[in-house]
């Protein structure tokens, strides 16, 4: 069955609720972040590889981003409401307007996603890509997930795959006829890839039969692209359990017949999963095989080594994951602002007892700007936490487009912008929870309710912890693989580096004196906590250092976004100094420097308190023992469902038998 786009609501689900209000930008911020703390026009326009743009052009850019980001949010909520779902006839359903979006976004913006992956005229540095994508994520992040995996594809083939596969695969991927998705995951092995049972069997030339289920598989089925292509994680028939023995197989939905047809493959979805957010995404559950044999390719027809091909793609997916949530935190941040500006409530605090006192605005509680200055400075800093990878990411294109390329300058950009993914993914997707979460507070009752957009974004917001590895994993990732716990620490040696480098400035900017003392000494206790760590793992006790990776993770976000902040705060100091009083842009510069110095005094001395724990290294939570979480689930535990007849009915409109028990409680 073709899948389809769903043009009406349907009884099945709930009823539309007002369009919640637009998704909110600040347009000062994003020039901000580019003009003057990147300094981008400095550092990378007129020069190769980006030698044809300059400001305006990219001023351009924004403009027209801003645009389409306006028609993807206009169908954000709706989307949310009736989201993708499967159809009695099996087609996968998604929300109307996306083949409208889809469209629009191959014709105007398919070239950004492919500007990385192509040396081409109109080139962006990827610190202007963040920015263009952060417009369409926060709109509609849900719609961004189609075709999302495409570039990473794209990649992954000019890397591993055969002449063979290139010619026949790469051509529509490119064009975007043709999307992928990525496979990974099956019931029984979400984190545990080791666990995965899908197999390739080789049936002749170099095809394989593929068989397996592959569950919540993001964007798996749709209308909107002709073919997609799966990037299956399996392993060959026979091959152990070893996580090492999985292999990579490319399966077209649809196969590619000898006329150059498609035909069917038997790839059915079976199951669109009922989710907390994400709705206008179709998050699938896949078979391959079922129906008939599924024909797929081994990439680059080497078999065991999925998890060093993926790796790239895996890194583009955790960056992109604290992306969204900067995106969707920041508009939750704007809104809150808007509202703490209007909603009138209590007195001032120093006049609570004076009843003649005026009310005043939410805005002028003490408490309520605390909340909002956490969540400015927890949006400026992940920003400028993303930021710091693609800066170094704009580096490496700039370097590999000199000659003679200098390797090792070259290796350093590239290392750095590894080290910043795993703290992107998991300090960026976390904070964003705590933003939506503090978004809901300011707004009150009123954040609670569904005709505002902060219930989505919270919604929307809490699987980017979750996927793509769950955060334990990122922070497994940071101190195992990229910090070899302390013993092979040369990317700690860079980071330190540059933040001293920064440190070093602290004389040019004297009202800023405690602010650098301060970083500095979370600098001292990081390096102090990954020392400590690596006499743990000296002395082989990498249980303690296991349960302590999630808190070194945080530490370290911590410590990037008081460097950040700081950056920004020391701009906005020079430019202080410069402009007249009264100026429009002061308040704007002056809530830099006040957000710099409340992260710095309120949110950074959680570094020195997590390197206490550490130090302290207390075991009860290595110690305790399953059954001493109490609660032993048995049959005198459990609150058994009452028989279907006695279910009491919930709803007046379900019948005379709830009219009368509703009525009855009243
Ligand atoms: C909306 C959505 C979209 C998704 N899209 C895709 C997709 O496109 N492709 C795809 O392949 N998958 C996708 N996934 C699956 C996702 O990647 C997995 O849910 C994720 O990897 C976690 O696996 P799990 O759900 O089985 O959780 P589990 O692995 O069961 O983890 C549960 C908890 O236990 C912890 N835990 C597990 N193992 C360990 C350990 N060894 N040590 C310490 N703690 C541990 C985890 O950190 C977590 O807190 C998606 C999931 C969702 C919800």
């Amino acid at each position: 069955m073709p899948d389809g786009l769903d043009n009406q609501r349907t009884s099945a689900h709930p009823p539309a609720v007002k369009a919640a209000a637009s998704y909110l930008v600040d347009s000062r911020e994003l020039s901000f972040f580019l003009w003057e703390l990147f300094e981008i026009d400095k550092e990378f326009l007129g020069r190769a590889p980006f030698g044809d743009l300059d400001r305006s052009a990219i001023e351009r850019q924004l403009v027209d981003a801003r645009s389409f980001a306006a028609k993807l949010a206009s169908c954000n909520a709706e989307a949310d409401r009736n989201g993708a779902h499967l159809a009695p006839d099996g087609s996968v359903v998604i929300p109307g307007a996306y083949r409208e979006l889809w469209d629009e976004w191959q014709r105007d913006w398919q070239w950004l996603r492919h500007s990385a992956a192509q040396d081409r005229p109109g080139r962006v540095p990827p610190i202007v890509t963040q920015i263009l994508f952060e417009l369409f994520l926060g709109a509609n992040a849900s719609f961004t997930t189609y075709g999302g995996f495409t570039l990473s594809a794209v990649r992954l083939l000019q890397r591993h795959a055969t002449d063979r596969q290139k010619q026949l695969l790469l051509g529509p991927l490119l064009s975007e006829r043709w999307d992928a998705t990525f496979c990974a995951t099956e019931a029984q092995a979400g984190s545990d890839l080791s666990a995965v049972e899908t197999s390739g069997e080789p049936i002749g030339g170099d095809v394989y039969s593929i068989a397996g289920h592959k569950k919540y598989i993001t964007a798996g089925m749709h209308p909107l692209t002709e073919n997609t292509i799966y990037l299956v994680v399996g392993r060959l028939k026979g091959a152990s359990s070893n996580p090492f023995k999985l292999s990579c197989f490319l399966v077209p939905r649809y196969w590619l017949e000898a006329d150059g047809s498609l035909g069917p493959n038997n790839v059915e979805c079976v199951h669109v999963e009922d989710k907390m957010g994400f709705n206008g995404c179709a998050n699938t559950h896949l078979v391959f095989g079922g129906r008939g044999a599924t024909r797929g390719f081994l990439l680059g027809n080497r078999p065991h080594i999925a998890l060093l091909q993926l790796d790239l793609l895996m890194k583009a997916a955790r960056a992109a994951s604290g992306q969204i949530g900067v995106a969707m935190a920041s508009s939750a941040y704007l809104h809150s602002v808007r509202y703490a500006r209007s909603r009138v409530q209590g007195r001032r605090f120093t006049e609570s007892s004076n009843a003649a006192a005026p009310r005043v605005a939410i805005i002028e509680h003490a408490d309520v700007q605390r909340m909002l200055l956490e969540m400015k400075a927890k949006v400026e800093g992940c920003r400028g936490l993303v930021g710091k990878a693609a800066f170094h990411a704009s580096k490496a294109l700039q370097l590999l487009a000199q000659q003679p390329v200098d390797d090792s300058a070259l290796n350093r950009h590239v290392k750095m912008a590894l080290l910043y993914t795993p703290i992107i993914k998991a300090y960026g997707s976390d904070e964003a929870w705590r933003v939506a979460t503090l978004a809901l507070q300011v707004h009150g009752g009123a954040g609670y309710l569904r005709d505002r957009p902060l219930e989505q974004y919270a919604r929307d917001i809490k699987v980017l912890s979750i996927w793509e590895g769950t955060n334990y994993v990122q922070s497994q990732d940071l101190l195992r693989d990229k910090l070899g716990f302390g013993r092979q620490s040369l990317l700690m040696r860079y980071f330190e580096s540059d933040l001293r480098g920064f440190l070093s400035r602290r004389d040019e900017f004297p009202p800023f004196a405690g602010e650098f003392s301060a970083l500095s000494a979370a600098l001292d206790e990081l390096l102090g906590t990954l020392d400590r760590v690596r006499q743990l793992a000296d002395a082989g006790r990498f249980l303690e250092i296991s349960q302590f990776c999630t808190r070194f993770l945080e530490m370290f976000g911590e410590v990037i976004l008081g460097w950040v902040l700081m950056e920004a705060g020391c701009i906005a100091a020079k430019r202080l100094a410069a402009l007249p009083a009264g100026d429009a842009d002061r308040p704007f510069y002056e809530g830099k420097v006040k957000t710099a110095r409340f992260f710095i005094y309120n949110i950074l001395p959680g570094v020195a308190a997590k390197a206490e724990i550490l130090r302290h290294c207390d075991h009860s939570f290595i110690e305790v023992d399953e059954a001493e979480f109490g609660f032993t689930g048995d049959a005198a535990d459990a609150v058994p469902a009452p028989p279907a007849a006695a279910t009491p009915r919930c709803s007046e409109n379900d019948g005379a038998g709830g009219a009368a028990v509703n009525r009855g409680g009243a």
